[in-house]
């Protein structure tokens, strides 16, 4: 038995000796983990084609029930090159990968996985087409929030309704009026810093265009989606700490 599957690699692992372990989203099986056996040798004739951050097809034998398989053969179909080359670009799709294997969790349901994959194969896919890292990683994040049912409340006011918004409120999840916001003790955020994040928030990948044209860094956003996952999907993205703190070097350079 030959099966065949393309799938993102999210994650490389060693493994035992010189074999490593991927972690990789198909669209057929979800999330499924692939051991590569001598993939850490020189003379291995897979290792070049299984990259993180990468679109491979693999070939193995499937069976009903294992989430782990032995890798037989791979071969790259998008190397996602720029993604490599540039330091913003793969620092921004490692943050996706880890975003992705944090949330497709064994027993997800396969629409979801289904959903995930297509959101992280269009992130690489536009990073790879040098698009900005800080405006790709909140479409991203902000994708699978959605999507998950977490999403950010920016119409009105998370807890009562107002249209008037003073301030985000991870907790609560959105924005709170200026009463809420009394309330809580919360101090108020400016309407341009409120105004940024609704238009990220109600953004898609296809307004990609319109937000870089309003948008000059969208980092502090990225960072409160971030806060969002920790709070209501109770993840923890570790990598986009690494993520922040180039673009802070960035911006002061
Ligand atoms: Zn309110």
């Amino acid at each position: 038995m030959n099966d065949n599957v393309k799938g993102l690699i999210l994650k490389q692992q060693d493994y035992r000796e010189n074999a490593v372990l991927l972690t990789v989203l198909t669209k057929e099986y979800g999330r499924i983990a692939f051991v590569a056996a001598g993939a850490r040798k020189m003379t291995s004739k897979n290792a070049g084609s299984i990259m993180p951050f990468t679109l491979a097809d693999f070939s193995f034998d499937y069976k009903e029930g294992k989430t782990i398989f032995r890798m037989k053969t791979a071969r790259t179909v998008n190397l996602f090159r720029f993604v490599h080359e540039n330091l913003n670009a793969s620092l921004c799709a490692s943050v996706i990968a880890e975003t992705a294997d944090l949330m497709t969790v064994e027993g997800s349901q396969p629409e979801f996985c289904e959903y995930v994959y297509d959101s992280v194969e269009t992130s690489w896919r536009m990073l790879n087409e040098k698009k900005r890292a800080d405006l790709i990683l909140c479409l991203f994040l902000s994708d699978l929030l959605k999507e998950s049912g977490i999403g950010p409340v920016v119409d009105e006011c998370v807890l009562c309704g107002r249209k008037n918004a003073a301030v985000i409120s991870v907790s609560d999840g959105g924005f709170l009026c200026s009463e809420c916001a009394d309330r809580a003790g919360l101090s108020y955020q400016t309407i341009d810093r409120l105004r940024q994040f609704r238009m990220i928030c109600r953004a898609d990948f296809e307004n990609y265009d319109a937000l870089a044209g309003n948008i000059q860094t969208a980092a502090d956003d990225a960072e409160i989606l971030v806060r969002f996952f920790d709070r209501h999907a109770g993840i923890e993205i570790r990598s986009f700490a690494l993520f922040q703190r180039l673009f802070t070097i960035d911006l002061n350079s």
